[in-house]
């Protein structure tokens, strides 16, 4: 937990969000400015910065966060396709240095660089 990071207040309630799956070490809620008519963010409920922070430890709440994506699209409708996406660094725009994973669906994504 890390004390000026939002997602960790996310985590522990501190901060409201919209659920969308909480099971074992990760946390899906709806992002709060969505950038498809599905935008999911898939999280670790411990805090791990962004991909760059990644250490063989963590294999298993990655796969659990991949494992949640997935699950979260196919309850969401998207079975004919999605994006899930790291951000990592500002030139990425990163602008939560908690690891997440964007789930986006629910329509037409076209070229990568438009998200
Ligand atoms: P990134 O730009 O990859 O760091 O993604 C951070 C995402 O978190 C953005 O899409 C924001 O809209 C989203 N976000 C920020 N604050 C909140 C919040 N309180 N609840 C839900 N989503 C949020």
């Amino acid at each position: 937990m890390s004390d000026d990071c939002i997602f960790c207040a996310i985590v522990s309630g501190a901060m409201p969000s919209e659920p969308v799956l909480d099971r074992g070490s990760v946390y899906a809620f709806r992002d709060i400015a969505p950038a498809a008519p599905v935008h999911v963010v898939v999280i670790p409920k411990a805090h791990i910065s962004d991909t760059r922070d990644v250490t063989p430890e963590h294999g298993q709440v990655l796969a659990e966060l991949l494992m949640a994506a997935n699950e979260v699209a196919e309850a969401e409708g998207l079975g004919s396709g999605y994006r899930l996406i790291f951000n990592v660094g500002p030139d990425a725009g990163q602008t939560v240095f908690h690891l997440h994973l964007h789930v986006l669906g629910g329509r037409p994504l076209g070229p990568m660089a438009s998200r």
